[in-house]
């Protein structure tokens, strides 16, 4: 049930951010590496799991949850272009 159009993925992938608090465990945050714990954060997912899975972002990184979503629609373009190209010594060259 997808809502994406082929070779449209960063524009129409669903993505979804839910307010997480973690109480007890350290969680990883995507976007600077650190690890946070009684703060708030975001686990963003998309429902393009090609693409991306779910990623969990600090609050420091993305104080909102549409600055979260901004950030996974990045993720999903670069993950989709990677796809989609290749490096080559010539350059990139469309590989799909
Ligand atoms: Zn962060």
């Amino acid at each position: 049930m997808s809502k994406r159009k082929a070779g449209a993925y960063n524009a129409t992938a669903m993505i979804t951010a839910t307010k997480i608090w973690p109480l007890f465990s350290w969680v990883e945050c995507g976007g600077c590496s650190s690890e946070f714990r009684r703060q708030a954060g975001w686990l963003v997912k998309t429902d393009d799991h090609h693409l991306s899975g779910p990623i969990a972002r600090c609050g420091e990184c993305c104080p909102t949850a549409a600055s979260a979503i901004d950030c996974m629609r990045v993720t999903v373009a670069a993950a989709d272009f990677a796809r989609r190209f290749e490096l080559t010594k010539g350059g990139l060259k469309r590989v799909a």
